[in-house]
């Protein structure tokens, strides 16, 4: 066969289809280059990353066209060895790299030898160099992997010169798009001031080709906070806290994380994250998201921070390898540091945000002075927080916006029960999570005004601008709107609210996992033994109805797994569940349940109706309960307490004997309420003021209460 013949052969009616042919070595290059280079930008940090590899102290960049006509990187790094210019930009060459081994410990910046290689495919690369003790350089050009021409001795200063002309100029689609769009230079700016707050070791600069002024400048300094200074300015240094986080006692992934985030003070319109893995300028999304989840959450009105981020892991468990131009990576135990990460942050805004209450209330005090003082000091008092106020009646000091998140319940609460010790057996404690578990028996505040809430307007409208203030107990929250305070019952809003987004993301859910196939009729047979209704039965009727219910979910199964992301193998296994709000998992003690309602109340024969009843059945599922062992805070100490009698006879403990108590129970328990009460400050609240459309029975069936309006609290004070 011809295989050099592209044209299709017509043979009688038919078309023979087209022949497949190998794509030139070039082409090929240039395809796979344009995925490494993909703008200018991307080139230039490249280029950078090298100059920094090679140890400058000094790296300058010039740009022109935004870097389509050229990008000039200059450095005093060691240099390239006269050797190694002919082979310099072949693809796969590198001086970081020489066995695959070498890629899981590798420590330098670029290593796959592949930046320089692909800028000459895309673009006229010219390199000159110099090494240490040489009397002259060398200046070389490169097409396609190889030199143009014998490298010609030059003068030259120390380090290494790249220069990249007419970017592209072989892609037309490309340069097109690329001229069409924004000019890459502000991208280029933002790579280079990046580096500039990491490597504050080094001097950058960065201009465009001809102007006298650079546009970013960092010189040398020994202080992070200079450097972020010089580039970022002064402003938003004084808005920074320091946060330094590690875990080097858990023995498997070492890593240390230092930095500096932005306090309550910083308003922007956009989130900066400079993040550095390992000394590598990276993006790791998962991350990113967590950050501004955890902003959000703790400080709505300055959820757009300034991070500068520095991890630093065992190479071994980065994989930078994920993304072609090394932007994105993935770590080992990414969850458990991004979760370790959010922790320290969160306690962090905290405990920032107390020092600025601090400062409010030294400045709400000078409200109390006598006039003449106060027009001494102008009506206006600046706070050394950056924050405006105004003269403020004495009866308008409360916290009325509801975003300003001081004074949360959960400040005053902490470290309330953790030196509590207490105990009873599994037996007694399930006794009283019956109970607990059934939330109507929490009981409707005594004082309420259902009028403020009548129309499911107003009720969209609170819920949409509350404040989370804290948990009022196992059931209840309170939530402050305008000066308002509304007690919600956080089982109903969270059944409501899953119910809702199992229907929106019906057909369209990601799973969950479960970490080993559950038997639908183990967990049936478990959820029947707890079942009161049932308990009359015996053991035999029980298997009976768990086996009919296994049936049922192993014939829908490719329905429920279709639609709701609920999927049941062959063998009558649970293996995936639906994710029905992002990162939030539900209590898998109520597993058995779930699988017994999905079997007992599904309708089946009528779509319509099978969808809500399913969608119901996931919303009781995923809702927030209390945990099945009871709250251990205050008096419900005494349930864990290893004595059974004072569960049974009634007698009043009064004294809690520390070897009493089932401490692993206890902290158990201890671990399951604080991460419920984290979640729904964390998870459940931003979701809710996002995505819940409260029907309008809310507002009288107890689900949101009115419990006080501060102006009318403070009237009362007055009168005191
Ligand atoms: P990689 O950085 O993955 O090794 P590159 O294509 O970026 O691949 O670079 C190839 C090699 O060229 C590097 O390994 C390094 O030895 C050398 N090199 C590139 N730029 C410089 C520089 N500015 N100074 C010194 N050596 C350089
Ligand atoms: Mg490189």
């Amino acid at each position: 066969m011809d295989v050099d013949d592209p044209s299709p052969r017509v043979d009688g009616g038919g078309v023979d289809p087209p022949r497949i042919r190998r794509l030139e070595e070039s082409v090929v290059n240039r395809i796979a280059a344009g995925e490494v280079i993909q703008r200018p930008s991307s080139a230039v940090k490249e280029l950078v990353e090298n100059s920094l590899d090679a140890g400058a102290s000094t790296v300058s960049v010039t740009v022109k066209d935004g870097g389509l006509k050229l990008i000039q990187v200059s450095d005093d790094g060691h240099g390239i060895r006269f050797e190694d210019l002919p082979i310099l930009c072949e693809r796969h060459t590198t001086s970081k790299l020489s066995a695959y081994e070498d890629l899981q410990t590798i420590k330098s910046m670029g290593f796959r030898g592949e930046a320089l290689a692909s800028m000459t495919y895309v673009g006229h690369v010219t390199v000159t160099t110099i090494t240490e003790g040489q009397l002259h350089g060398y200046r070389v050009s490169y097409k396609d992997g190889v030199m143009e021409n014998e490298p010609k001795p030059c003068a030259a200063v120390k380090g290494t010169q790249v220069m990249v002309e007419n970017l592209f100029y072989n892609m037309v689609a490309r340069r097109k798009t690329l001229q069409n769009s924004n000019d890459d230079y502000p991208k280029i700016v933002d790579f280079i001031s990046r580096f500039a707050v990491h490597h504050i070791n080094v001097s950058f600069s960065c201009r465009k080709h001809g102007a006298s002024r650079a546009d970013v400048h960092s010189a040398s300094t020994s202080s992070r906070l200079d450097a972020i200074r010089n580039v970022y300015g002064a402003s938003v240094v004084r808005d920074l806290v320091e946060i330094e986080v590690s875990d080097e006692d858990a023995g498997d992934a070492v890593f240390k994380m230092g930095g500096y985030i932005s306090n309550a003070n910083y308003v922007a319109k956009k989130i900066t994250m400079i993040l550095f893995i390992n000394d590598r300028l990276v993006d790791c999304t998962a991350l990113k998201r967590a950050i501004e989840f955890v902003y959000a959450a703790t400080l709505p009105q300055a959820s757009k921070p300034f991070i500068y981020m520095s991890i630093n892991l065992p190479s071994e468990h980065v994989d930078v390898n994920i993304h072609p131009t090394k932007k994105e990576v993935s770590l080992l135990n990414q969850e458990r540091i991004i979760e370790i990460i959010k922790n320290a942050i969160e306690e962090k805004l905290r405990s920032s945000n107390t020092t600025r209450i601090f400062q409010t209330q030294a400045i709400n005090s000078s409200a109390l002075m006598p006039a003449n003082t106060q027009k001494e000091k102008g009506t206006e008092v600046k706070m050394s927080s950056g924050m405006k106020s105004q003269k403020t009646p004495v009866s308008q000091i409360v916290r009325t916006d509801p975003r300003n998140p001081s004074g949360r319940l959960h400040s005053y609460w902490h470290g309330q029960s953790s030196n509590l010790e207490m105990k009873c057996d599994l037996v007694s404690v399930r006794n009283v999570v019956r109970s607990r578990r059934n939330p109507k028996d929490a009981g409707v505040p005594l004082f309420f005004y259902p009028d403020l809430l009548s129309t499911a307007a107003g009720l969209l409208e609170v819920v949409k601008n509350c404040t989370y203030v804290g948990l009022a107990d196992d059931v209840f929250a309170l939530i402050q709107h305008n000066t308002h305070l509304y007690l919600v019952n956080i089982v109903n809003v969270s059944k409501e609210l899953m119910y809702q987004q199992a229907l929106c993301r019906f057909g369209n859910f990601n799973a969950i996992q479960l970490s080993e196939p559950a038997p639908l009729l183990d967990l049936l047979l478990m959820a029947l033994k707890d079942d009161e209704l049932v308990c009359d039965e015996n053991d035999e009727e029980k298997l009976e109805i768990a086996k009919v219910n296994s049936e049922i979910l192993k014939d829908n199964a490719e329905m429920i797994n279709e639609y709701f992301s609920i999927h049941v193998d062959q063998d009558g296994n649970l293996i995936r569940l639906p994710v029905v709000l992002d990162q939030y998992t539900p209590d898998m003690d109520r597993l058995p349940e779930f699988v017994l309602t999905m079997g007992n109340d599904v309708t089946w024969d009528d779509e319509k109706e099978c969808f809500r009843t399913a969608a119901a059945a996931i919303g009781n599922f995923y809702a927030l309960h209390p945990p099945i062992l009871p709250n251990p805070s205050g008096s419900g100490i005494q349930l864990y307490k290893k004595n059974k009698d004072c569960m049974t006879g009634g007698e009043h403990v009064d004294r809690t004997d520390e070897d009493d108590i089932d401490q692993e129970l206890l902290a158990e328990a201890e671990t399951a309420w604080s991460q419920r009460e984290w979640t729904i400050q964390h998870v459940l609240f931003p979701s809710m003021q996002l995505f819940l459309k409260p029907p309008k029975s809310m507002a009288t069936d107890g689900t949101f209460v009115q419990v006080a309006s501060l102006e009318k609290l403070y009237k009362i004070f007055e009168r005191c």
